[in-house]
């Protein structure tokens, strides 16, 4: 068998996505890969497919204990024999694996990181033919990653103490070169052949909205979007609590997911969501990783992430079939403080102090660039792939920020005001200060830190005395992010930037891009909604899902396990009479065609008969 009738036996698919065949190439000719590919891209083929042409057996590193279930449910029902090792097994389970392991009746072993270190599992490995080590949501092994997980640093241990050394993949769909360096030096790659992606998804329509009242503008958002389902994402518990309870109050189908809800209603309201039962998710960042709804349309932030990372894996949840899908962003200032909160109150115990000091310090900086983003008047697509290291057009015609009026400002004189009078409080107190208080001198406020720190001597106070607060702060936050000024992460204090020094000299003109606010803000994403038509996929394609969901009921499995949405599209597109037919379905490999054919065939035509 070769790789294209692996795709189309196993799999369904008719051709390889951008990267795929390469890697698989490689890999099948024994050098060792670094693929990187966005949310959605995917990375699990490029794996999967090469296990079905090796002799030996493929391990697959996963952080996920709950995507390893459904992953493994979805290879076994595709025909491809796999299974996994963690700690959710019973010792019982456990021992019959290792068993069946070592009759090499599998094909793919999933396995948490934590499992390479115990005994079992290396007396196992030891004897066994291992032909593939596949490193998914590799990152993971990096401290300068989002996710870092210290129980990947063991895995190029593991691979040394190997009989034979096994091709070693690694896949992820972090950008930054710092993260890819780590990941090919802690795992020892040899050699490998580098293959990174397009990142750009240009059915996603991107906006960032500054709401004076962020519940208003979510309802909006909802209310417009009646027909479509969706995610909205929260950073902490309590709020996702707060924003459900009060979409259902307004009459919105919404259900909720946290890691402190109990696994049996995670899953009954995942499955609400992902059967469409529910058609709004609202969730913390636990929910999604491994969800293969292709039908979301939106996907809003409550609040903003911690990092650009995490909202790009995030908002790519949204219209993974290829349909146009809307990723908008709520932010206001107070953003900031939670999201200061979360890093510092991050959980890290299995860390040591250095560790810990230097994830605190990339967090910082990732959380620096998702604050550039929300306030950024510049094309928002454009930013988000120079983050991750794409050249783009300056303006990509299909974000927020690309179809709204901006005005262009001279703020030279008043940059000069806020500059020196950040500099005239450090001479006075030998320190420098945050921004709420330099607001306060610069409007002239007799509050009580200012008097007691005898602010209300120097020069520079009150000068602003006609501009409000709130339009200091908001200022002082756009020449932050133009680089004018600096704030120093672990103390919040402000301090002249980079291009200070020039413009206090009168020698750079300083030029801002400030949003002509409209009567709404919400209205351009409204207005984006209206032009769109919402798909719709008809009576074939509802009848074909009701035969899923029984399918899916019957074997307890979520719905895609048995077909994707995109699948199921394209079934109705087709309209397949016989199973010759069905297997052209995208989607439908040779096992699943025998499987599930008649049933789905059988929908057909008692279809066809009603027309
Ligand atoms: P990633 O892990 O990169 O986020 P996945 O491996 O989960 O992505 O794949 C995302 C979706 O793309 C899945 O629904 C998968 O079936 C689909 N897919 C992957 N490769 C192909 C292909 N060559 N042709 C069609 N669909 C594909
Ligand atoms: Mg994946």
């Amino acid at each position: 068998m070769d790789k294209f009738s692996v795709l189309k036996r196993f799999f369904g698919h008719t051709s390889f996505r951008e990267g795929q065949a390469e890697l698989i190439d490689a890999m099948v000719g024994g050098r060792d890969v670094l693929g990187v590919m966005p949310t959605g891209g995917g990375k699990s083929v490029c794996y999967q497919v090469p296990a079905m042409l090796f002799s030996g057996v493929t391990l697959v590193i996963s952080p996920l204990i709950s995507l390893m279930k459904d992953q493994v449910a979805s290879l076994k029902r595709a025909g491809i024999p796999a299974a996994f090792i963690n700690s959710s097994l019973t010792p019982r389970q456990l021992t019959l694996v290792f068993e069946r392991a070592a009759q090499g009746q599998y094909r793919i072993i999933y396995v948490a990181p934590e499992r390479l270190e115990t005994e079992g599992f290396r007396r196992w490995a030891k004897q066994a033919e291992i032909s593939l080590l596949a490193v998914d949501e590799a990152h993971c092994i990096s401290q300068w990653g989002q996710d870092f997980r210290p129980g990947y640093l063991k895995i190029a241990d593991f691979i040394d103490i190997l009989p034979k050394r096994p091709v070693v993949a690694a896949f992820t769909a972090t950008a930054t070169d710092l993260v890819r360096q780590d990941i090919e030096e802690r795992l020892r790659l040899c050699d490998p052949l580098r293959v990174v992606t397009g990142f750009d998804r240009p059915n996603l329509f991107f906006d960032v909205i500054r709401p004076k009242n962020k519940v208003d503008a979510l309802l909006q958002l909802l209310i417009s979007r009646r027909e479509q389902s969706g995610i909205v994402y929260c950073a902490t518990r309590s709020s996702v609590e707060q924003i459900c309870h009060l979409l259902c109050d307004h009459g919105i189908s919404a259900t909720r997911y946290h890691a402190g809800l109990e696994d049996e209603e995670r899953r009954t309201n995942q499955e609400d969501f992902q059967f469409d039962r529910k058609r709004v998710m609202v969730a913390t960042n636990a929910f999604g990783m491994g969800i293969d709804k292709s039908n979301v349309g939106f996907v809003i932030h409550y609040q903003m992430p911690k990092s650009l990372e995490s909202y790009y894996q995030e908002a790519g949840r949204a219209g993974r079939d290829g349909e146009k899908a809307d990723c908008i962003l709520l932010y206001t200032s107070a953003d900031e403080k939670t999201a200061r909160f979360l890093i510092e109150n991050r959980n890290s115990e299995d860390l040591n102090a250095e560790q810990q000091e230097q994830v605190r310090l990339a967090d910082y900086e990732r959380l620096r660039a998702m604050i550039c983003y929300c306030r950024t008047e510049s094309c928002l697509r454009g930013q988000l792939l120079s983050y991750f290291g794409q050249a783009h057009p300056q303006n990509c015609g299909n974000c927020g920020n690309c179809h709204r009026k901006v005005r262009r400002v001279d703020a030279t004189k008043i940059t000069q005001m806020i500059l020196s009078c950040i500099m005239r409080i450090k001479e006075k107190i030998g320190y420098y200060v945050g921004k709420t208080l330099v607001a306060q001198v610069l409007h002239g406020s007799e509050n009580k830190r200012v008097l007691a720190l005898g602010l209300e001597q120097i020069p520079t106070y009150g000068i602003l005395q006609e501009q409000p607060l709130r339009r200091i702060r908001f200022l002082m936050d756009l020449l932050e992010t133009e680089g004018y000024l600096r704030v120093e992460p672990q103390h919040e204090t402000l301090r002249p930037g980079q291009a200070a020094p020039a413009v206090l000299r009168g020698d750079r003109k300083v030029e801002l891009l400030v949003r002509v606010r409209s009567k709404s803000e919400n209205e351009t994403a409204l207005r984006q909604q209206q032009k769109r038509k919402v798909p719709e996929h008809g009576a074939l394609y509802e009848a074909l899902r009701a035969v899923r969901l029984e399918i899916a009921q019957k074997e307890r499995v979520p719905a895609y396990v048995v077909f994707s949405n995109a699948t199921l599209a394209d079934m109705a597109k087709k309209v397949p009479r016989t199973l010759s037919e069905f297997l052209e379905v995208s989607g439908v490999g040779e096992i699943k065609a025998a499987r599930y054919g008649a049933f789905f065939l059988a929908a057909i035509a008692a279809y066809d008969e009603n027309r």
